[in-house]
């Protein structure tokens, strides 16, 4: 018998792989961080003894889900209680509220957001931080540290004041010197290479706070470093409307003309308004979309994700300011149909490869997670079906778990081989802690 540090059996494993294989009374097997077996949970039990069983009963054993674009300040700004005004000036609400923002409150905004979504079955989050960059930082790294989750800090930059370039209600931005922004995170990217689980990316804020000399600078870093970059790209109306009349030009069609930037790996969030031209860009350079559903739906545009699947560009999936990636797959499966006059809602089993594989390569990680493969890491979720949200289940599995699941309905989540979550607990934090912390950090910055 071979030794191992923990199998998974008797569940239905999704492994979201090339051949799309799916394994009826299936079972993995972990050694370290590592996959090391996968099979029918017969012939795995023959084979190895493992120090932890965990019983996946009436459970689908799926690859953890991936986060493509999300910002933990938001969290704080859930307090912020409406949209009038456009995005702008919920921006501009919200920013001014943060001014003060710093290690420790990004530490509890991070924490209280992180564990919402290992809730929701999300492994790995890219989280794009605007404001305070530098102070925030070591919070989130630590929290995500502490907590055992994958991820990746978008040290995001902005050097043009959005009064200047006219976005309505936009009064305050977080304005940093390119060069010396830039130098700052380099150092930041440097100081967390080689961590297993947590890196440093630049990022881009909103477009138009961008100058061309920050564009160079920050695609200058993402080749020195060979990081990826996160990006807003045509959210709203009015981004391209700017992009036209002061530049001549569709953002991507700017971009394609006057830099290299998007030669490099670049994850931009919702494209809701790009043209067939701005989508041979995409293609050619091999963008990948953060497709941002819920967060679309306040009012910012339609993503032609059925457009986008045809041309083979990679989609995958980001919730923005919510910290829950399965409401966003029920969004992201039904919202499209409201663009047509049919029933041609999107693929369940598609959404889901948005939600794991999709989101892996996006984040340039799809060697190492994304889907149930031996030597790949184990970042593993089970998804309870014993519920009655889910029951009966037999076939369209992907479809009971799109469509109709819930946050409740994940029990167990692994990342990195650690066993985070376990029967809806938390194992790594004190939740309790966190939350009573978390009320009293967002208390003494925003007064209540
Ligand atoms: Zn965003």
């Amino acid at each position: 018998m071979e030794k191992a540090d923990l199998t998974i059996e008797h569940g239905i494993v999704y492994t979201m792989d090339q051949n799309q294989a799916v394994i009826d009374d299936g079972a993995i097997v972990i050694t370290g961080n590592r996959i090391v077996d996968i099979g029918k949970t017969e012939e795995i039990k023959q084979k190895f003894s493992a120090n932890k069983c965990i019983d996946a009963s009436d459970k689908v054993i799926l690859p953890g889900f991936v986060n493509a674009h999300n910002h933990q300040y938001s969290n704080i700004g859930k307090h912020n209680p409406t949209f009038e005004g456009g995005l702008y000036e919920f921006c501009n609400r919200l920013y001014q509220s943060l001014e003060d923002m710093g290690e420790e409150e990004y530490y509890y905004a991070s924490m209280n957001g992180a564990i919402n979504l290992v809730k929701s079955g999300c492994t790995t989050n890219i989280d794009s931080v605007e404001m305070n960059a530098d102070q925030c930082a070591p919070g989130f790294l630590q929290a995500y540290d502490e907590l055992g989750m994958r991820g990746i800090y978008s040290r995001t930059i902005s050097d043009v004041n959005w009064v200047a370039v006219g976005l309505p209600g936009a009064e305050v931005t977080y304005l940093e010197d390119a060069d010396e922004a830039a130098q700052s995170t380099v150092e930041l990217i440097n100081t967390w290479t080689g961590h297993d689980r947590l890196s440093v990316w630049p990022g881009l804020s909103y477009p138009p706070s961008s100058s061309d000399k920050l564009v160079e600078n920050v695609s200058e870093i993402c080749k020195k470093t060979s990081t990826g970059l996160a990006i807003h790209m045509s959210e709203t109306s009015f981004d391209e409307d700017y992009w036209k009349q002061e530049k001549g030009a569709s953002h991507f069609q700017y971009y394609d003309r006057n830099f290299d930037i998007l030669e490099n790996h670049v994850l931009a969030a919702h494209c809701c308004w790009v043209d067939e031209e701005d989508m041979r860009i995409m293609k050619q350079t091999g963008v990948h979309v953060a497709h941002c559903a819920w967060s679309n739906m306040h009012g910012a545009g339609t993503a032609p994700i059925f457009r986008f699947l045809e041309e083979g560009i990679n989609v995958c999936l980001g919730t923005d300011d919510i910290w829950d990636v399965i409401v966003n797959m029920n969004f992201t499966l039904l919202a499209h149909n409201m663009e047509g006059d049919g029933w041609s809602i999107l693929d369940a089993y598609k959404v889901l490869e948005m939600a794991t594989i999709n989101g892996a390569r996006a984040l340039g990680l799809e060697k190492e997670i994304g889907s149930l493969e031996v030597g790949k890491k184990a970042d593993i979720v089970l998804f309870d079906m014993n519920q009655t949200n889910v029951v009966p289940y037999r076939n369209s599995i992907h479809r009971l778990i799109v469509e109709f699941g819930t946050s409740n309905n994940i029990h167990t989540v692994i990342i990195d081989g650690k066993v985070v979550l376990e029967n809806r607990e938390v194992l790594t934090v004190d939740e309790s802690r966190v939350i009573r912390d978390y009320k009293a950090s967002v208390a003494r910055l925003i007064g209540y």
